[in-house]
């Protein structure tokens, strides 16, 4: 079977669209034709080199498409199924079996090592040369692709997925870091720092929960816009000198209870902490390269201060995706407004625009449904 994908030749290269030949898929997997795959700050981090998956290869991490075919061993999904393709798990650590499985301690190897879920084999060839994949078990660049039949959920045939391309990494990531780890209660005070799609996601979800006064820090005017128009009753861009004074007094004077740091920088962290009120909670889920660090005074701490982390909003993901699904079609996560659509081919422009702020979620839409 042919796929057409997006293929990184390099470390800092640029994608370019070419023809693979895809494998046949394992007992556990499944064969998805991606109709369209968000495309995440992850996915620019690889091609810069941050994760050991050999270069050249297939990235793409939130993939939504249709089930070509299954596994021999597979039961839980038949050809034909709508499907999205999210964060992978192993299923048998000690932190999967504890419900946590966004610390699964086999992620790195199911993510990042290229291959697939046995460790030794390629799900694409490109003739002679070896060509690496499997990032977070789906690749989600290529129109054909493998994917293991635990990352992979069926969600109505109903919904575009076209726009449902934005919930497995991003959505998921900010709506799970409010929904599952700081969860807030009606008028609490909620602090965005960073407006992308994690960040517009937890807005989302703080605003559900009734959080009151919502305000969100960015540096680019026109996400803050944005940001209102989903909720936001304050804006501050993140290069005002007095950010963490003019936070907290917006905040109630007190300062807020609740910070998501979407962004990923050292100085948003900071001010993270800063602007928090006694017994405030920051949940960092921007990710940074190795060997970033924060500076903190240390006595800000001393407030009672919670500054914690997490990965892939603490989801489950068979069962929240699916939550989260429900909640759009209530009007309640207008996700389509984030979503900006590009041809596949357009894959270097489409990241050029998210670098540079004008696109939020980026989706390439790779095959018809
Ligand atoms: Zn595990
Ligand atoms: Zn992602």
């Amino acid at each position: 079977m042919q796929a057409q994908a997006a293929v990184m030749p390099e470390r800092h290269g640029r994608w370019r669209i070419d023809t693979l030949e895809v494998a046949e898929p394992g007992p556990q997997e499944v064969l998805v034709r991606v109709v369209a795959s968000g495309i995440c700050q992850t996915d620019v981090h690889a091609r810069d080199g941050f994760f050991p998956i050999p270069y050249p290869a297939v990235f793409g991490h939130e993939g939504a498409g249709v089930v070509e075919r299954v596994g021999r061993a597979v039961t839980t999904l038949k050809p034909g199924d709508h499907v999205l393709m999210a964060n992978p798990s192993c299923g048998a650590c000690s932190e999967c079996l504890a419900g946590f499985e966004t610390y699964c301690s086999n992620a790195p190897m199911l993510k990042q090592s290229g291959y697939r879920a046995d460790g030794t084999s390629l799900s694409f060839r490109q003739g002679q040369e070896p060509l690496y994949g499997s990032f977070f078990q789906q690749s989600s660049f290529a129109s054909l692709t493998l994917a293991t039949a635990r990352n992979t959920i069926r969600v109505p045939d109903e919904v575009p997925l076209d726009i449902l391309a934005a919930f497995p990494c991003g959505v998921n990531t900010g709506a799970g870091a409010v929904m599952h780890v700081l969860k807030p209660q009606p008028g609490d005070s909620y602090v965005a720092f960073g407006t992308g799609t994690v960040g517009c996601a937890g807005l989302l979800a703080a605003k559900r929960a009734g959080c009151d006064p919502i305000i969100a820090v960015d540096v680019f005017d026109e996400r803050l816009t944005l940001a209102r128009s989903l909720g936001a009753i304050h804006t501050v861009n993140a290069t005002d000198p007095q950010l963490v004074n003019a936070v907290r007094s917006l905040a109630g004077g007190r300062g807020a209870q609740w910070c998501l740091e979407a962004a990923g920088i050292p100085a948003a962290l900071r001010a993270a902490v800063e602007v928090l009120a006694p017994r405030g909670t920051v949940c960092l889920v921007g990710s940074a390269g190795a060997g970033v660090e924060v500076s903190l005074e240390m006595r800000t701490l001393q407030q009672g201060r919670l500054v914690r982390g997490c990965i892939q909003g603490e989801s489950d993901v068979q069962t929240f995706l699916p939550r989260l699904i429900d909640l759009y079609r209530a009007g309640q996560l207008p996700i389509e407004q984030l979503v900006r659509h590009y041809p596949h081919a357009a894959i270097n422009d489409a990241v050029a625009d998210m670098l540079a702020g004008t696109t939020i979620k980026a989706v390439l839409q790779i095959s018809t449904a």
